[in-house]
């Protein structure tokens, strides 16, 4: 297997640029069995990162993720997200230390606000900015911000502080390479691309199989190979299936050809102009 490429973040941390999603994790205890399982062999083999969320199966995502990281904590690079309805600073705080108690760890690597609430950003950073000084958290950042959004944030004090936004981005879902995407990488901010796989549903695409059979592999790993060829950009896919995982991981052994870039290019053309941020 190759080895994966590499992100960095603002403090310099570098971390695989394929990581594992966990939304829908935890909501049966007879999936969670497969699920710790999953996200276990995806750790083994380099895929570190760990995104979950508050809100994934009411904190039962969470707790999933805490008992696949036991005895592996110090392996993975841990993301959780504060809901936009509790993004107050008192309330930032608490749902944090809830979200530890469900992880079973001391600290969250990266703490996100999953997208923008009623409460001012200035509100949310400084919570940030006070659970970092207590080493709750390593470092934060934001989700679902649109490039006006951003520009919002550096104005806010301690806003330049922002190591990371995770957005929706997939072969579908190009809009943000017309302006996120460069505006994120000159100021050196990695991008975190949610749902890599469209949910599933880049899976049945034509131009797709085309090229997963000329390079023997599956359309799923041609689908996490175009995000991958991205600079700074980390994939998060999910999958709660052990074999799954593994087939994804080896996404990072398929090079796509220029002709193959070409074809998809053709199937999902590059945004000519501005388009609103999506998100699912
Ligand atoms: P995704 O990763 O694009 O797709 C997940 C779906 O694809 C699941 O149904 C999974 O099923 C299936 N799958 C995974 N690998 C596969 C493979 N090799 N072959 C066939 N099917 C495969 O979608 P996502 O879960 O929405 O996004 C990924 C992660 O991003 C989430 O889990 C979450 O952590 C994060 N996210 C964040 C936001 C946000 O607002 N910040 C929004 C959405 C998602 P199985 O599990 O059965 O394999």
């Amino acid at each position: 297997m190759n080895s994966l490429p590499e992100a960095a973040f603002p403090d310099g941390r570098r971390v695989a640029a394929l990581g594992q999603g966990t939304w829908h994790m935890g909501e049966s205890r007879a999936s969670a069995v497969d699920e710790v399982r999953a996200l276990q062999i995806g750790i083994d083999h380099g895929m570190t990162l760990i995104d979950t969320a508050e809100m994934y199966a009411d904190g039962g995502a969470e707790t999933v993720v805490g008992e696949a990281i036991k005895g592996r904590r110090d392996t993975v690079l841990l993301v959780s997200k504060v809901l936009p309805s509790n993004a107050s600073r008192s309330g930032t705080i608490a749902a944090c230390e809830a979200s530890l108690k469900r992880l079973g760890t001391e600290r969250i690597d990266l703490y996100l606000l999953h997208w923008r609430g009623r409460y001012r950003l200035a509100e949310t950073v400084a919570a940030f900015e006070e659970l970092k000084a207590a080493g709750k958290i390593g470092a934060w950042g934001v989700s679902n911000f649109d490039v006006d959004d951003m520009e919002e944030l550096l104005a806010v004090p301690d806003g330049g502080n922002v190591a990371t936004n995770q957005v929706l981005y997939n072969l579908a879902r190009r809009g943000m390479e017309f302006d996120l995407l460069p505006w994120s990488d000159r100021r050196g901010i990695p991008t975190m691309a949610y749902s890599p796989l469209d949910e599933g549903r880049l899976l049945r695409h034509p131009t797709l199989a085309q090229i997963a059979v000329a390079h023997g592999a599956s359309t799923a790993q041609v689908a996490l190979a175009f995000v991958l060829s991205r600079d700074n950009v980390i994939a998060i896919p999910k999958s709660g299936s052990p074999a799954r995982v593994e087939e994804n991981r080896k996404a990072a052994d398929l090079k796509l050809t220029a002709a193959d870039m070409a074809a998809l290019d053709a199937a999902f053309p590059p945004p000519p102009r501005k388009r609103p941020l999506e998100m699912i």
